[in-house]
């Protein structure tokens, strides 16, 4: 069962990249990502419509392989489906393609993300809709490729509880940072930085350790969280060692 949380982008924010809180909610638009980049999963995505998205695009929802993340409540009309109708009268969800990612997985979360919107808004599976329909856009692309098909889709949905599981609190409060083994070269620490910061969205730093370098990250809250960090600096084959600490 996939579990969901919210990052929501503040009001202030969120009024210059919608149109507002307006929206019809008739609708579920499924989208992906198209960033196969590694690292490009739904936290990513939530911390970069979090600090401002430069671009001048919006989703309510991205969802990957581990977790649904929320951005925009429903009321708010994003600007993701490429028209009017669609934006005003449509809750955007964007499934991750990132290639450390697993596909399927991510599919079969949207899927249970998907259920428990239906359920929530009171839409019918009629009106969960690709991106394509509202603009003719090849989104989501690798669905429509058939990598899942549509119809399969929609039988995950149908099968889906619809009963997502909210976060549970985080009930260990202590801080945690991430840090990795060492780098023989600063360019290499200064690599992995900038994958850190500009892509994962995380406050990093390097550090000097005699004559080589390590990568520290910014604080999480929880060992767990912390973990899955260092998890994903892994996966990522950003360094072959990194751990928690306590912050
Ligand atoms: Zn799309």
């Amino acid at each position: 069962m996939v579990v969901i949380r919210q990052k929501l982008v503040p009001d202030s924010l969120a009024a210059k990249i919608t149109y507002g809180k307006i929206n019809k909610r008739k609708y579920i638009v499924i989208h992906e990502t198209d960033n196969l980049k590694t690292g490009a999963d739904a936290d990513a995505h939530a911390r970069l419509q979090y600090s401002g998205n430069s671009r001048a695009a919006s989703w309510n929802w991205q969802v990957d392989d581990k977790e649904a993340v929320q951005s925009f409540g429903h009321m708010w009309a994003c600007w993701a489906a490429g028209s009017d109708k669609g934006n005003k009268e449509g809750i955007q969800v964007e499934i991750c393609v990132n290639s450390d990612g697993n596909y399927l997985k991510a599919v079969q979360n949207a899927a249970e993300l998907v259920a428990k919107i239906m359920k929530d808004e009171n839409i019918p599976i009629e009106r969960v809709v690709q991106h394509n329909y509202f603009s003719g856009k090849n989104c989501p692309s690798k669905m429509r490729a058939g990598k899942v098909s549509w119809s399969q889709f929609i039988t995950m949905v149908k099968n889906a509880s619809g009963n997502a599981q909210q976060q549970k609190p985080v009930t260990d409060t202590n801080k945690y940072r991430v840090l990795t083994g060492t780098y023989s070269t600063r360019q290499a620490a200064e690599n992995v930085l900038d994958v850190l910061k500009h892509r994962f969205g995380w406050v990093a730093y390097i550090e000097s350790d005699g004559s080589r370098w390590r990568v520290k990250t910014g604080t999480f809250t929880g060992v767990t969280a912390a973990q899955a960090g260092a998890n994903k600096i892994k996966t990522a084959k950003l360094a072959q060692v990194a751990n928690p600490i306590a912050a």
